[in-house]
């Protein structure tokens, strides 16, 4: 399997996925992915998105909440 993207090879790998949902960053640990070698993009599998979308639809309680540092740039 290649990168949609820039056609680099892929590696499968356990990533963490960033959301912004409801006015908050939601963050789940230990999703599989497969992470491109050149450019970094993730590429997840319908599965894995269904299960991210339940987890975070549920708003069940999370394993713990850490600080946000937020910058701006302007
Ligand atoms: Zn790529």
């Amino acid at each position: 399997m290649k990168c949609e993207l820039c056609g680099g090879e892929v590696e499968k790998k356990m990533v963490s996925y960033i959301l912004f949902y409801e006015g908050h960053w939601v963050i789940v640990d230990k999703v599989p992915a497969k992470v491109c070698k050149q450019c970094g993009e993730k590429l997840f599998s319908p599965e894995v998105v269904e299960n991210l979308q339940k987890i975070i639809w549920s708003k069940q309680k999370p394993i713990k909440k850490v600080e946000t540092p937020v910058f701006e740039l302007v």
